[in-house]
């Protein structure tokens, strides 16, 4: 039987300087707890400022929906760490559960900027940083929505194909700077957010959480949730120097996902 790790890669990381957008939370804090017990020092942002203060880690408010504030966390962060060699472009929202017609165009321009647009704006703002220390890592939280359709979930689904897109465009851009660009694709991560997910998801189609839930892991070959932790281990292989000739890859971290529940 395959179980999800529980425990952070072991890695020397010591000397990086880390920046996680969102990293209060969820796959962000066990991304940020993770680089920090390899060494890293690590700086982040969140919208929420109870999570910021409680998360045990240097960071700032920032709404990564506005570009202004993504812009700002990127410069606290340089400024806090002294430089940068890592971006985690983690911030993201589920956006809305409806079919197409019955999303709103303001439902739409809020997942599109949170999801997709504050990834440029924040790597935009990191390329100076990152090139001056001769090279670094930009790596983006996508989803296993990046690589199927995923009904009922179009703004979401249109912004991680669009962060596959803007991970291999930008990893060409900077290749030759010696900063490598990756996006992860999660599948189904087990925790709260999943779960709201599932229980959305199981209102729009009228079937209990419970075959929901059995349907979300039997859309993988291996049958199983996938860990915040899981993540975070890629994201600190895909930053460490055993990931140094790995770039403008979409890597799916989602016990083999087959298809969208
Ligand atoms: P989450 O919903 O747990 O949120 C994590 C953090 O994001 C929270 O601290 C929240 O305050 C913060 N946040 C929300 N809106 C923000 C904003 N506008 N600006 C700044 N911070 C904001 O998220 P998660 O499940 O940890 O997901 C992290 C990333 O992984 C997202 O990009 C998500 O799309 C992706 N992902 C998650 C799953 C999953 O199953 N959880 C699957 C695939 C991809």
């Amino acid at each position: 039987m395959i179980s999800a790790a529980r425990t952070p890669l072991t890695v020397d990381l010591g000397g990086y300087r880390v920046a996680i957008s969102a990293g209060a939370n969820g796959i962000g804090k066990v991304i940020a707890d993770s680089f920090a017990a390899c060494g890293a020092s690590v700086f982040v942002s969140d919208i929420d400022e109870a999570a910021l203060a409680s998360c045990g880690h240097p960071g700032v408010k920032a709404d990564m929906g506005l570009p202004e504030d993504c812009e700002a966390f990127v410069d606290f962060a340089v400024k806090h760490l002294g430089g940068l060699d890592v971006l985690v472009n983690n911030a993201g929202i589920a956006g809305p559960t409806a079919p197409v017609e019955e999303v709103t165009p303001e439902e739409l321009d809020a997942t599109l900027r949170i999801d997709l647009a504050a990834m440029f704006h924040c790597s935009r703002r990191a390329i100076p940083a990152l090139r001056a220390n001769g090279g670094g890592a930009v790596i983006n939280m996508s989803s296993a929505a990046g690589r199927f359709g995923f009904a009922h979930r179009a703004p979401y689904a249109a912004a991680k194909w669009g962060v596959v897109g803007f991970t291999k465009t930008l990893a060409i851009e900077l290749g030759r700077d010696g900063v490598r660009v990756n996006a992860i694709l999660p599948g189904p991560v087990d925790g709260p957010r999943i779960r709201a997910v599932i229980k959305a998801k199981a209102l729009s189609e009228g079937i209990s959480e419970n075959e929901m839930t059995d349907r979300t892991v039997g859309t993988t070959s291996l049958k199983c949730f996938v860990s915040q932790q899981d993540i975070a281990n890629m994201a600190l292989y895909l930053a460490s120097p055993f990931g140094a000739t790995v770039s403008g890859q979409a890597i799916g971290v989602d016990a083999d996902m087959q298809a969208m529940m």
